[in-house]
């Protein structure tokens, strides 16, 4: 008798498991560029050989940690050669910081991450060298060997027009040490900019692509678009349009994705570059509009509103682009200390994953780890793995960097806690990889059943730019209604109100827990606080 209940309670467990939409439509989906991104700032992620600084055999120890959040690819911060902790001002672009690793273990990483279906995208600084790179180094010295009235000749130093170097001192400018001449310098002194009008520094930069790219990686994150030539937007739009035309040239289905921290507006332009993405710096930050949402302070309906047009913008300048949502990086404050509650951090999150194209994560978001002041060093603290200092893969952190008092446990906590933020984060991975359309729909904003905290919205294939045509089975991917719920009460939704057909209820995530989305009669659908509803 007791092994007949036992049998029957788990045919009931079976039957309603797969009743609450836990079969999956992503194994019909291709690989693509609608990717699940977790960045690493490397020096502060996981440390493998114990001198407290992370490097990378360390992110190739945790692949298994980040595939298993739901992520398939991996952007890292600057590798290269470098005099700083943080690494953009390269020294060497074609090595390994020695504090990192080596080539070697590049080489190792990229084959454990393709063996688990991971891919790397590297970050590629393209504005600036270091100072210390031999070509400002070669150049300083030609221009210190010169007499006062003698004027510099490249066919003796190609290397002067590498760079933007003037006899005046002009606003972004440095004085080169010990000599009458001026460089450009627009984040550091330690960082001169480069003159990507030059076509040998053109050809300097797609050499370097193709290293790396022959070394396996998959993809690019460009840096400092809109400082490439500062103030000139439609030349660093042409400037990048001729790095990304040379690096597909070497392998056509490269990933590109570029950082123009600007409004909307300015970053969009950049589109016509024919780079795949563009960060989507107005969802991002704590004054963007996911920290809005989550806030209150903007109405939820416009989460929606705002991703329809911003589709029709970005397909103003480009057929393929693919957008890249984020919600905080390494130049940003983290995102647990915008909120005073566990609720609104998580909810921030999930809204993130919402968006569509190649979703970004800055890595301990998903832990609510924080981070934050005028200090950079602070954004980019050690990775929470342990409360113990000591414990296999902590990093030491920044040296300036300020103690910080974590607000939430560590990862080895959190990840055995089912109502944790890392398990709020992996049920929101798995609702975004269940439902390809979630990443690959066009977006329609349902105004009539949106309101100051519901945002209620289609994802559909008519309409979308992505190439269904290549996805086997793609009749079979879904159309769907999301309703998130902003708010920290039960809502009442009436679905006939909406004008579409979706009214099966596939999926839910709320911030606390279990509760799921129900819909009841006349149509009605009824959402938890602070839930992600995916319909059918
Ligand atoms: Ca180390």
């Amino acid at each position: 008798m007791k092994k007949l209940l036992a049998l029957i309670l788990s045919l009931t467990l079976t039957i309603s498991l797969s009743a609450c939409g836990g079969k999956s439509e992503a194994d019909i989906i291709p690989d693509d560029k609608y990717m699940n991104t977790y960045e690493i700032f490397v020096y502060s992620f996981c440390d493998s050989d114990g001198d407290g600084i992370g490097d990378l055999d360390g992110v190739t120890s945790k692949l298994d940690y980040i595939k298993n959040l739901g992520f398939n690819a991996i952007w890292l911060t600057p590798i290269c050669p470098s005099t700083t902790y943080h690494k953009y001002d390269v020294t060497d672009y074609e090595n390994v910081d020695k504090n990192f690793g080596s080539l070697e273990s590049y080489d190792n990483l990229i084959k454990e991450a393709h063996n688990k279906g991971i891919k790397v995208i590297d970050d590629f600084v393209m504005n600036h060298t270091s100072s210390e790179h031999p070509w400002f180094k070669t150049a300083v010295r030609y221009l210190k060997g010169l007499s006062k009235d003698e004027e510099p000749d490249e066919s003796k130093c190609k290397y002067i027009n590498y760079y933007n170097f003037s006899r005046e001192k002009k606003d972004g400018y440095e004085q080169v040490p010990g000599a009458d001449w001026y460089y450009e310098a627009r984040f550091w002194s330690g960082m001169p900019d480069l003159n990507l009008d030059n076509e040998e520094v053109k050809k300097e930069f797609a050499d370097i692509a193709k290293f790396w790219i022959d070394h396996g990686c998959d993809g690019f994150r460009m840096d400092a678009l809109t400082s490439y030539t500062t103030d000139d937007t439609n030349k660093s739009v042409e400037e990048l349009a001729d790095f990304v035309k040379s690096a597909k040239e070497i392998k056509p289905d490269l990933y590109i994705v570029g950082e123009a921290w600007a409004n909307k507006d300015t970053y969009a332009k950049y589109y016509a570059s024919g780079i795949d993405s563009l960060f989507d710096f107005d969802f991002a930050g704590q004054d963007g509009l996911i920290a809005g949402l989550a806030r209150g302070t903007k109405p939820a309906k416009t989460f929606a509103e705002t991703m329809q047009k911003e589709e029709e913008l970005y397909k103003s300048y480009s057929d393929t682009f693919v957008n890249a949502p984020f919600y905080t990086n390494h130049d940003m404050s983290r995102g647990a200390g915008y909120y005073t509650d566990e609720d609104k951090t998580k909810l921030a999150l999930g809204l993130n994953f919402m968006q569509t194209g190649n979703a970004f994560l800055y890595y301990g978001e998903e832990l609510g780890m924080k981070g934050s002041g005028s200090k950079d060093e602070n954004k980019r603290g050690p990775m929470y793995w342990s409360a113990d200092e000591n414990a296999v893969g902590m990093c030491k952190g920044p040296s300036a960097m300020d103690k910080i008092e974590q607000k939430y446990p560590a990862e080895d906590e959190q990840e055995k806690d089912d109502t944790s933020i890392y398990s709020y984060v992996k049920k929101v991975l798995k609702l975004r990889n269940n439902y390809p359309l979630i990443a690959r729909g066009k977006t329609t904003a349902l105004s009539d059943i949106s309101s100051k905290t519901i945002a209620a919205f289609t994802r559909t294939k008519d309409g979308s730019n992505y190439d269904f045509s290549t996805v086997k089975n793609a009749d079979k991917l879904s159309d769907l209604l999301i309703v998130i719920n902003t708010g920290n009460a039960e809502e009442t939704i009436d679905l006939s109100k909406s004008g579409v057909s979706m009214n099966k209820v596939a999926d839910t995530v709320t911030t606390s827990g279990s509760a799921i989305s129900t819909v009841g009669g006349g149509n009605t659908l009824i959402v938890p606080p602070y839930s992600i509803t995916v319909l059918k």
